[in-house]
This record gives C-alpha cells, sequence and structure tokens, in this order.
C-alpha cells in the first residue's frame, strides 16, 4: 500500500489543535498541521477531519501528479535526434520547449482505479511520475488522450522506443523505391518513356535503374 499525507490549514479552535496533536499530527509551517501515514489510514482520517469541520487535503504521494515530473522525464531521456524530442504517439519532432510531457497511465485513471495502482506497485514504479511512466506527446495528441487509456496506453509504449521511429523511416523509404518501380514500370507499359527495370538479381546487386527517354 503506497504512503499518503494529509495537510490541515488553519484549525480555528483549540479543541482541533488538540485532536490533531493526539492523531499524531505535527506543525508543518504557519497554520498548517501535516500527517504522514499509509494511504487507507490517511484517507479516514481526512475524512474525520473534515467532518470535524477542518479544512483537509489528503495528499497520496503515489497518486499525486508531482511538481516536477518535467524535469524527472528530461533527465531520464535524450533528445531523438539534433535536441529534438519525438511525440511517442505521432512521431511528430518536437523542440524542448514544445514538449508535453505524458504520463503513460494517467494520473485520473491511478487516483480512481486500484487496480491500475496496484498494477504500478507490482511493477515496482515509485510512483505514478516514475519515468517509466513518463513520455513524450504533442500538445495534440496529449490534449487527444487526455485521460483514455483504450489503445493509447500501448502506443505510448512502442512510441517510446526511439528505434521503432528508425525502422517506420526505413519502412517508409522502402515503400516509396517500390512506388517508383511501379511507376516506371506502368509508364514503360503505356510507352511514355523507355525503362530497362532491373531483374531482381540486379535489385539485389545495388546496380542502377537504365533509363531512356524517347528522343523528340
Ligand atoms: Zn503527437
Amino acid at each position: 500500500m503506497s504512503s499518503a499525507k494529509i495537510l490541515v490549514y488553519g484549525p480555528e479552535t483549540g479543541h482541533h489543535r488538540i485532536y490533531l496533536f493526539f492523531h499524531g499530527f505535527r506543525h508543518d509551517s504557519g497554520n498548517r498541521y501535516i500527517y504522514f501515514g499509509k494511504e487507507k489510514r490517511c484517507e479516514k482520517l481526512a475524512r474525520k477531519c473534515e467532518n470535524k469541520g477542518m479544512k483537509a487535503k489528503y495528499i497520496n504521494e503515489f497518486t499525486d501528479r508531482s511538481a516536477n515530473y518535467r524535469k524527472i522525464f528530461f533527465d531520464n531521456n535524450r533528445p531523438y535526434l539534433f535536441g529534438l524530442y519525438i511525440c511517442a504517439y505521432c512521431g511528430r519532432l518536437l523542440p524542448e520547449d514544445k514538449v508535453t510531457v505524458d504520463h503513460i497511465y494517467p494520473v485520473k485513471i491511478a487516483q480512481e482505479n486500484p487496480t491500475i495502482r496496484k498494477k504500478l506497485e507490482r511493477k515496482g514504479y515509485s510512483s505514478i511520475n516514475d519515468p517509466r511512466n513518463l513520455v513524450c506527446a504533442c500538445s495534440s495528441c496529449n490534449e487527444r488522450k487526455s485521460a483514455n487509456t483504450n489503445g493509447w496506453i500501448w502506443k505510448a509504449k512502442i512510441g517510446k522506443n526511439y528505434f521503432i521511429w528508425h525502422i517506420r523511416k526505413i519502412i517508409k523509404f522502402l515503400i516509396c523505391l517500390v512506388l517508383i518501380y511501379l511507376l516506371l514500370y506502368a509508364l514503360n507499359c503505356f510507352g511514355l518513356i523507355e525503362v530497362q527495370l532491373p531483374s531482381p538479381e540486379i535489385i539485389r546487386s545495388g546496380r542502377a535503374v537504365h533509363l531512356h527517354l524517347p528522343s523528340l
């Protein structure tokens, strides 16, 4: 079970202060009191404080968005190419200031769904802000993903591996070569140009295509 804390702001009566003292709160700063404990215990205690008319804020250290999660991402990920990062969802290249750091398992889902929380704990994640749960996204993908999980989690897990984008580029290049070959073949069939199309052996040996344009 993950740890949590409760912040109680400005207990207004002596009775409130005595209650906090006997339940293990300590004075934090100014008019604020703090309590650290296990998740369930903190949830219950925060509710009790609220029922007594105190302003209590329950903070789960495992599932709450950290203030420095952006820094955690950049400390643990190098750029893809020439200082540019790549959106794990669509492959768009982004300078550092355009990167929106996305939680693969969304914060909201982890807060609402104990199964996801347990899954992350089992995998050894330190919190929802663990570097393994952070990924680069462009603002439009981040917006479209929001708190969705359907398919997006797998997309992120695959897309965060840079070699996937290298392979994709190679495949695109090969598809372009095939399309050029088919175009030349079609032009040759219609007699628009005279092309000596290479045999598969020549393609394998890497020799050039001989192209003869008809003389006007
Ligand atoms: Zn994107």
